[in-house]
């Protein structure tokens, strides 16, 4: 059987020319490579940009009303089409098919905010701010705008941002992660089925030289990247520094602190589903867990006790947790699970065993206790299904903790009393905060993003911090002399 070529979308249709480099695509439940795909050369962006330039001078013209009929049009495609999109994602990305479900969903919500930007793009006007004299503000589109995203959520990510990128008035390139490059290209065809004019929307595949194209091509307006610390730090200097707006999203290691007035069982459950789904690989899952002691003792083991019962597994067979989304990133996952027991952590539960099949990229839920802040399974972001359990006296010794550590994109705390959360939301130095809920997902008509070392740049992702992002504010100051100054007779027309 012939391999699967995937190749680039580029003026509304898959693009024949090849740059000769290739990568890889697995099931990473069957270690298997199911397709290839397209790695573009610096020359190719040039002329996918070429594309993009021209189809933004015809799309920012278009009518509020023709733009939303589009975005409502594209919702109705991505409903009728929401498994079939999530199937794609569990066979190159390795997450359960529900998982993958509920990030189509996600992305999902944010088409459905911006089917509402007739109202959001609405500017305002002060009338006779002189004599005769009225100043208004507009906000206008950008141009091609690109948009860079991260292999563990190759259809939700890229919609945090082109629904309102396009809504707004920009043509748009996408250069996905080539680990996952599937649901991305279904999602352009149906972007065009539901009437967007072909070169407005395009999806460039590849690796950093692509990505570096994208940010020193002159024609590209802004940057709006996801992805791991150090590539979201490279992305924002390297954009800025060719005068582009940058919007860069990095890793993150959540905390979720427990006081001991929590309920526990609630705490567990939490604890589990946010560590383990999708194998830890969200930037929203939680990997410490704060035990404000005494609770340490009584909430290990009813961690443990649900983590026993995770099912991990092909995607596609009704398994709680998948595989890890390719070998390498498996065994680093792995290396540092080893080096978790030689710095001294207490490994409570091994997943290195958890072998489902044969082959695949499989590695079972993992739960350390007892770390401390100097192992590197405490600083750094591991990705992978590890949950770590560091025990403190106090609520002050848990906030220093989370508040010391360089990343900050989310963080959760659990207690009955609402006065300590009232707290904890307003001293904690992290972007999304969660109280009694382990992972806030991502709220189409808010802003998501963190702080710290978590986000590079001003704006976090969709809500209105989105439309502002993508387009840029003008304020008009405007003089109609009153017509007695020689304009046109204003009185009624004689009828002769
Ligand atoms: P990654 O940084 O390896 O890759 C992200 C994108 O950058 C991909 O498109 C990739 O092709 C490109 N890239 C990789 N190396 C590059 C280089 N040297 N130069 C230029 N471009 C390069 O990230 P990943 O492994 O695909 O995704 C996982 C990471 O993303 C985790 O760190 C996770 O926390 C983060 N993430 C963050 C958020 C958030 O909202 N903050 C959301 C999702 C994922």
């Amino acid at each position: 059987m012939d391999m699967k070529q995937i190749s680039h979308w580029i003026n509304g249709k898959v693009s024949t020319e090849t740059s000769g480099r290739k990568g890889d695509v697995y099931n990473p439940a069957t270690g298997q490579v199911t397709a290839t795909v397209e790695f573009a050369s610096t020359e190719q962006v040039g002329k996918i940009v070429d594309v993009a330039t021209a189809a933004f001078n015809e799309w920012r013209h278009s009518s509020l009303t023709k733009r939303t009929q589009v975005l409502f049009a594209f919702r109705e495609l991505l409903n009728q089409n929401k498994v079939k999109i999530a199937e794609m994602i569990t066979a190159e990305h390795g997450k359960v098919l529900s998982d993958a479900q509920g990030e189509v969903t996600r992305g999902l919500e944010v088409v459905e905010f911006a089917c509402g930007i007739p109202h959001l793009l609405k500017g305002g006007y002060s009338e006779g701010v002189s004599t005769d004299v009225d100043v208004y503000s507009i906000r206008q589109p950008l141009g091609p705008v690109a948009i860079i995203s991260p292999f563990n959520f190759p259809a939700m990510v890229p919609m945090w941002f082109f629904p309102i990128a396009l809504a707004c008035g920009n043509s748009v390139v996408v250069k996905p992660s080539e680990k996952d490059p599937s649901a991305i290209m279904l999602i352009a065809e149906l972007l065009k089925e539901a009437g967007l004019p072909d070169g407005v929307f395009n999806v460039v595949h590849g690796d950093k030289e692509a990505v570096d194209a994208l940010l020193v091509h002159p024609g590209i307006k802004s940057i709006s990247f996801v992805g791991s610390t150090p590539i979201a730090k490279y992305v924002y200097e390297t954009g800025t520094q060719a005068g582009k707006r940058v919007q860069a999203l990095g890793g993150a290691k959540n905390h979720m602190v427990v006081l001991p007035d929590a309920d526990l069982d609630l705490a567990a459950d939490s604890a589990v589903n946010a560590g383990f789904g999708s194998a830890g690989e969200r930037c929203m899952a939680i990997s410490m867990l704060v035990a404000v002691e005494p609770v340490a003792d009584k909430l290990i083991p009813k961690i443990k006790e649900r983590m026993e019962k995770i099912k991990t597994g092909d995607g596609t067979k009704g398994c709680d947790m998948g595989p890890l989304v390719t070998k390498a990133h498996r065994d680093k996952v792995a290396s540092y699970i080893e080096a978790g027991v030689k710095e001294g952590a207490t490994l409570v539960m091994d997943g290195r065993q958890v072998k489902p099949d044969e082959n695949g990229f499989w590695l079972g839920p993992t739960l350390f206790d007892n770390l401390k802040t100097s192992m590197s399974i405490y600083t750094d972001e591991i990705f992978g299904p590890v949950l770590g359990v560091i025990r403190v006296n106090s609520y002050d010794e848990a906030l220093k903790l989370v508040n010391d550590h360089k990343y900050g994109n989310g963080t959760a705390i659990f207690t009955n009393d609402g006065g300590a959360a009232r707290r904890y939301q307003n001293e904690v130095e992290v972007g999304m905060v969660g109280i009694n809920v382990p992972i806030p997902v991502p709220m189409a008509y808010y802003s998501f993003g963190g702080w710290k070392s978590s986000l590079f740049g001003d704006s976090h992702a969709h809500g209105t911090e989105g439309v502002h992002f993508f387009t840029r504010g003008k304020v008009v100051t405007s003089r109609w002399l009153d017509p007695s100054h020689g304009g046109i007779n204003l009185g009624f027309p004689t009828n002769n």
